[in-house]
């Protein structure tokens, strides 16, 4: 059994060809007795035919065949969708999480062509994670049809730190992570994208802080140095320049001010110079609003105007340094206003992304309800939007004045996701959103989550991968190939019992949206909590060591769940501190319980979100 590919062929290739070597010869026990080779090989053609993205052909017989792809990373995609169609299951971003099966050669015959529906397919880290946990989320990427990941700030110290300071959980001593570990964390993860041929987005927020002389690489607080700059060029607020609750990645910068836009613009270029690995560049600005400057100039535009002349001016000194950076800019906060008067200069520069973070994750996004007219822009009084109609109007302003490349960056696995116990009406939810891409004029997404987002199991993610790549999967089938590998002989049962408590979703409850105090709420709890009483997946029995897995996620998901249903139904009950004690109960559990979990449940999120968003305290 051989894998061929030309001589110096690139890395992604080489790599697809272990790959297939290594699932082949676990899954077939036959391919020694006569020769059977498979040739991966890449035909620019094929992506040609489908406006770039990423495209594969598959064609085997029981003596072996070709796989080619459109580019490198098309061709490793390829390998992947046919071992998936060979029946393998890539189940969770961890260690233990495949399906593997025995077949014969007599299976292996495939003969079938694919092209993504969508140019833009990525995650984008958040939580607290450890090195290995992003390595093996990486990992899994491709092999459900994703290319993208996006590694925020210029060193994506804050999530790695969050970790191994073991932030949140009393019960295990912070371990020492320094700035510089966490770059020498990034140069080896992306050293694994760039194996894979994935594309690397980097940075976002951070420029503003960086441009106020802080090392923005998280969004923790610097109260105790002022810099000279903040003094010069940070916004004025209420007549005085300051950081912005003394951190600097959520002050913005008096974008009237020519130093400020020399000193920000000048951070990109070199940063752009020295990291020609970086596909898109994400320039935004501070991630809080109502804090955008109020000195006598800049009063007299708005916030987008003055962000498009910013991008106008890197556009021209990256074109004058003979960059051809891909730079993305954000619609976001005070950013979903459209600029009244400025406008790219060169759009082909630019890359779109619309974040609708203040949604309501009840339902998928809606384009039947955009209101005509948009809410009127007040400086440092805006309320952000929670219709999907009101946020939709935003991008169609947009639009109106940019046709260039778009997708959109969303969050149900930012803090949504964990008021579906079920994980199963957030996954239909992704899914419904990413069936209206199209409709809406944008050309992918990229998920700003949890990377340890599987509890109860990895379904939203998988059906994420799956349907961007394939607009038109269905889900139920989906739901179903997901549920018999990972739950085996128990899959109906497993399904039967998260659907229910999928219908008891308090999404935008645990988000912050709506009343604290909820009779709807303490209704569907109660309920909840009945549910979970009655199913007993520990008592279980498997061969399978993944479906064991499995089977312990999700008696740990039980638990877990009935304290988190017991906390909530005593807030929105009213009963504040009961409900703080509580949720107390859930702590401790949890964080006791993480060493065994740790891939599958970010307790250092949960726990962050259940306290700022959801009121527990
Ligand atoms: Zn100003």
């Amino acid at each position: 059994m051989r894998v061929i590919y030309e001589d110096g062929a690139p890395g992604p290739v080489v790599f697809a060809a272990q790959e297939l070597q290594k699932y082949l010869e676990q899954m077939v026990k036959d391919l020694a007795q006569a020769p059977f080779s498979v040739r991966l090989q890449i035909d620019a053609g094929l992506c040609d035919a489908s406006g770039g993205c990423d495209a594969f052909l598959v064609q085997v017989t029981q003596d072996g065949g070709v796989i080619a792809g459109g580019n490198p990373r098309s061709v490793l995609l390829g390998v992947y969708d046919y071992l998936h169609h060979l029946g393998c299951r890539f189940l969770l971003p961890a260690q233990g999480g495949e399906v593997i099966p025995q077949t014969e050669r007599g299976s292996l015959c495939a003969s079938y062509q694919k092209s993504a529906s969508f140019y833009h397919r990525g995650v984008c880290i958040e939580g607290a994670d450890s090195f290995e946990n992003i390595r093996d989320f990486i990992d899994w990427l491709p092999k459900l049809g994703y290319n993208s990941f996006f590694l925020q700030f210029q060193v994506p110290y804050a999530f790695l730190a969050r970790w191994y300071h073991h932030d949140e959980n009393p019960y295990r001593d912070a371990q020492s992570f320094t700035y510089g570990d966490a770059a020498r964390c990034m140069e080896e993860l992306e050293t694994q994208l760039e194996k894979r041929g994935l594309l690397l987005h980097k940075v976002g927020h951070g420029w503003t802080g960086e441009a106020l002389g802080y090392q923005t690489a998280s969004w923790d607080t610097n109260k105790e140095t002022v810099t000279p700059q903040v003094e010069r060029f940070a916004a004025e607020l209420d007549g005085e320049r300051k950081l912005y609750q003394g951190i600097p990645a959520n002050t913005n910068l008096c974008y009237h001010s020519e130093e400020a836009i020399d000193v920000f613009a000048a951070s990109v270029v070199a940063y752009a110079k020295e990291h020609p690995q970086v596909d898109y560049l994400h320039i935004w600005l501070a991630d809080d609003y109502n804090n955008v400057c109020e000195c006598e100039d800049c009063v007299k535009t708005t916030l987008s105007d003055q962000y498009v002349d910013l991008l106008n001016e890197i556009d021209r000194r990256l074109a004058e340094e003979g960059l051809e950076t891909r730079i993305v800019f954000l619609l976001y906060q005070e950013l979903l206003w459209p600029p009244v008067k400025k406008r790219l200069i060169h759009p082909q520069r630019f890359v779109l992304m619309f974040a609708p973070i203040s949604r309501t994750f009840e339902e998928s996004y809606a384009l039947e309800q955009i209101p005509q007219a948009l809410p009127e822009y007040v400086r440092n009084q805006i309320v952000l939007p929670a219709s999907l109609g009101e946020n939709l109007a935003y991008l169609r302003g947009w639009q109106a004045q940019f046709e260039g490349d778009s997708f959109v960056y969303d969050y149900p696995l930012g803090r949504a996701h964990y008021g579906d116990f079920g994980y199963l009406h957030i996954a239909r939810v992704i899914h419904g959103d990413i069936q209206k891409l199209r409709e809406m004029g944008l050309n992918g997404y990229i998920s700003c989550q949890e990377l340890r987002a599987c509890f109860p199991n990895a379904m939203p993610n998988y059906m994420m991968g799956r349907t961007l790549f394939c607009e038109q999967t269905d889900p139920q089938e989906l739901i179903r190939e997901y549920f018999d590998a990972a739950y085996g002989a128990h899959a109906r049962e497993a399904q039967e019992y998260l659907e229910q408590l999928s219908a008891l979703e308090c999404c935008d409850y645990i988000n912050g949206k709506g009343s604290r105090i909820e009779a709807e709420i303490v209704h569907r709890m109660q309920r909840l909590r009945t549910c979970c009483e009655a199913f007993h997946p520990g008592e279980w029995q498997s061969e399978s060591k993944t479906e064991q897995l499995f089977y312990q996620i999700l008696e740990h998901h039980r638990r877990t769940v009935l304290y988190l249903a017991h906390a909530v139904l005593l807030l929105a009950s009213g009963e504040k501190e009961q409900a703080l004690e509580a949720w107390k109960e859930m702590r401790e559990y949890i964080c006791k319980a993480e060493p065994q979990f740790q891939p599958y449940l970010d307790v250092y999120r949960i726990l962050e979100v259940t306290q700022k968003y959801t009121g527990f305290r």
